[in-house]
């Protein structure tokens, strides 16, 4: 996914993939100033044209080259948009995503999973799609900034005691234990999983061990990871930390919902198969 830049206000400069082959702060040797690392794409705007004077000189000549050639909107009110690079039409499809991902041409992942059973997962995109970022290990965690990022604290900002790696953020940290345990309350026993397993592997064994569960629970692991992380970029960029009971409620009615469409999508083409039956009666 690459981002179509709008207005530019809700697309980080750096870490967010809007222009090349990749975030900006994966290209090597770019140094990122702390006093710019917030900068949105906006700050390089104005007029709806590149304006480029304050950060030419941290950039290489050719990425440059590639911002003035990107078309900007004249109008400024638009926002920024996900745009499918696989799909000419720039739309999603899982044909391509399958494709693309079978493959994997610039990541190391070493995690043994079917990337066509993880696109059949019964969730929105949007966590799929974070799910396959969590198997290339490519989330802009504090662990990967700080090779980039000169100066910053690869520190957890949750807990303060780890260094923020995807498997402290995901797991070990203590408010994703605590969502996990809750979850292994209420849930857990029905999925046959082993929490002395769950609480042992490694990274690429521990995703490997939760995609290998049943189908609820990939939904369950999804939707858990996904607020996981949207609880940590909260408490990141505005400083906030819930209680662990709000943080399981909000997972649960999101899971409840998801369930709940699922299940009306089953229903509803069992309804279209029934009345294809009667019609040709
Ligand atoms: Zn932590």
């Amino acid at each position: 996914m690459i981002l179509n830049i709008g207005s530019g206000e809700d697309t980080s400069l750096w870490y967010h993939h809007w222009v090349g082959d990749s975030p900006i702060y994966k290209i090597p040797n770019i140094r990122i100033p702390d006093s710019k690392a917030h900068w949105r794409v906006s700050h390089i705007i104005k007029n709806s044209t590149w304006d480029l004077s304050q950060i030419n000189h941290l950039l290489p000549n050719y990425l440059c080259n590639l911002i003035l050639a990107t078309p900007l909107s004249s109008i400024t009110t638009r926002t920024d948009s996900l745009r499918w690079t696989l799909d000419k039409s720039g739309s999603f499809s899982i044909k391509s995503a399958y494709h693309s991902s079978y493959v994997p041409k610039n990541m190391n992942c070493t995690i043994q999973i079917c990337w066509k059973k993880l696109w059949k997962i019964g969730v929105p995109f949007k966590y799929k799609m974070l799910l396959w970022n969590l198997c290339h290990s490519i989330l802009p965690v504090a662990d990967i900034l700080a090779r980039k990022v000169p100066g910053l604290d690869p520190i957890c900002v949750r807990c303060f005691e780890s260094v923020e790696n995807h498997l402290h953020l995901f797991r070990d940290c203590h408010s994703s234990s605590t969502l996990w345990s809750m979850i292994f309350q209420f849930q857990g026993q029905s999925f046959d999983l082993e929490y002395n397993l769950f609480y042992s592997k490694n990274w690429d064994e521990w995703i490997t061990y939760n995609l290998s569960g049943s189908s609820q629970w990939k939904i369950i692991f999804c939707i858990a990871i996904w607020h996981i992380w949207s609880y940590r970029n909260k408490a990141v960029f505005y400083s906030k930390m819930g209680n662990s009971s709000s943080f399981y409620n909000k997972f649960w009615v999101d899971y409840k919902c998801t369930n709940n469409m699922g299940q009306m999508d089953k229903e509803m083409q069992c309804l279209k198969k029934e009345r294809r039956w009667l019609v040709l009666q």
